[in-house]
């Protein structure tokens, strides 16, 4: 069904098994996987030709100071830098959340031919939860979209990452207050 005509022959075996979305969708939620590890919300993307991954990115604003450095944008750079080529046309991106307004405009510069979410994003997403600028009709390009893929582990993984987050600010308040009392106590 894919278009695999931009492939080598040597990756583009008649008889290869075409991967689901879903399969695409777990290997973006293990590059969520490593944005948690270093303390960023676990957002990962990865971008497909055909049937194999050629680029990866996730989450990595607050370590790089940079406020554009989302997991779409990553991928995009590195899919950019892989096919040699600004227009990543017939390529498809899947990413664990919503893409935000500034990735559906690099998706929309990029001509990627599809683009498949995890979960919505109630407060920033730009597809249809709070803007609807992925599928604008006055773009001159028009990714497909498909949204809630392996939806709610997405969701489930966002959710847990700031559960998390919000139980350790709890506690280093307390350990705060602790020792500040212990600095009260006279010698
Ligand atoms: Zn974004």
């Amino acid at each position: 069904m894919a278009d695999n005509g931009n492939l080598p022959a040597d990756e583009n075996p008649v008889n290869v098994t075409e991967h689901s979305d879903e399969y695409f969708m777990r290997e973006a939620m293990k590059e969520a996987e490593l944005a948690t590890d270093i303390g960023e919300v676990p957002v990962g993307a990865v971008i497909v030709a055909g049937n194999s991954i050629i680029a990866r990115g996730h989450n990595r604003m607050i370590s790089a100071n940079d406020p554009s450095a989302h997991a779409e944008i990553a991928a995009i750079r590195e899919a950019g830098r892989v096919l040699d080529n600004y227009r990543l046309t017939d390529t498809r991106l899947y990413v664990t959340l919503e893409p935000c307004i500034m990735c559906s405009g690099a998706i929309i510069h990029a001509r990627i031919g599809r683009v498949i979410y995890g979960a919505r994003d109630y407060k920033t997403g730009g597809d249809v939860s709070v803007f609807n600028i992925l599928q604008d009709p006055r773009h001159n390009h028009h990714p497909e979209v498909t949204s809630g893929v392996l939806e709610e582990e997405c969701s489930a993984m966002i959710s847990a990452f700031f559960a998390r987050r919000r139980e350790q600010k709890k506690l280093e308040k307390l350990k705060n207050r602790t020792e500040a009392q212990i600095e009260e106590l006279p010698n």
